[in-house]
């Protein structure tokens, strides 16, 4: 079974947001919606400073804390690692928003759209069909990417078609993705390297999203997590 996994090089990043904008045109999010986003994080001590781009999405646990508390069962994790939300039966409590501590996910109010009172554009009309509102949304590896990649024999991290729209997109090449499991992959063998790290490792949560160093930053820290206020 493979296990799922991205290594973010904060070294490569540009912080160009090619990241953020194609999550937004995969999963057509409303405004304030930002499933993979990209913050702008200041490491060291004055004067030794670095500004580190630092793109953010589900961090995909091993021990997702958002999963135990859902009471319905709508948050689960696969056995290949991947955290999704079942629409179906999220009732829309909020207590995974909670208990996430890097602010990942994101209460579908409504479906507005971006240009306020001239209505939805042709696009916005399309993306929002057979989308639900009152429930939680999250990253979840483009899980349709990769699941439909499969069924075709394609191989998710090598395949573009299999592969998350972020990585695809990231013109920097930072991103890269496929199984952790794998010590043949590129992305396992990236993980495998001393230097990389996880997002704040003392929380306990063990992610399958990983990072590798920009320059002399050994690493970071999540930036407090955004009040999501849909
Ligand atoms: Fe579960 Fe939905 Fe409540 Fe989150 S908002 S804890 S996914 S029921
Ligand atoms: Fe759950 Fe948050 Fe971990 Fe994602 S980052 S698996 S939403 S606790």
């Amino acid at each position: 079974m493979p296990r799922w996994g991205m290594v973010i090089d904060l070294l490569k990043c540009i912080g160009c947001y090619g990241c953020q904008t194609s999550c937004k045109a995969e999963h057509a999010t409303p405004p304030g919606v930002t499933l993979a986003r990209v913050e702008v994080t200041e490491v060291g001590t004055y004067p030794n400073v670095t500004r580190v781009n630092l793109p953010l999405l589900c961090m995909q646990c091993n021990n997702p804390p958002c999963e135990s508390v859902c009471p319905t069962k709508a948050t689960q994790q696969r056995a290949d690692g991947i955290v999704w939300v079942d629409e179906d039966k999220c009732i829309g409590c909020k207590y995974c928003m909670i208990a996430c501590p890097y602010g990942a996910r994101y209460f579908i109010e409504d479906r507005r759209g971006y240009f306020g009172d001239q209505g939805l554009t042709p696009y916005e009309e399309a993306g929002y069909q057979g989308q639900r509102t009152g429930v939680v949304v999250k990253c979840d590896y483009c899980m349709h990417r990769i699941d439909a990649g499969l069924a075709k024999g394609l191989t998710p991290g090598v395949d573009r078609e299999a592969t998350p729209a972020c990585v695809i997109n990231c013109m920097a090449k930072a991103r890269f993705f496929g199984d952790l499991e794998d010590p043949n992959s590129e992305v396992a063998q990236l993980a495998a390297r001393a230097q990389a790290f996880q997002l704040n490792p003392e929380f306990g949560t063990n992610p399958n999203t990983q990072y590798l160093p920009a320059g002399r930053a050994v690493t970071v820290e999540t930036p407090s997590a955004p009040t999501h206020k849909r």
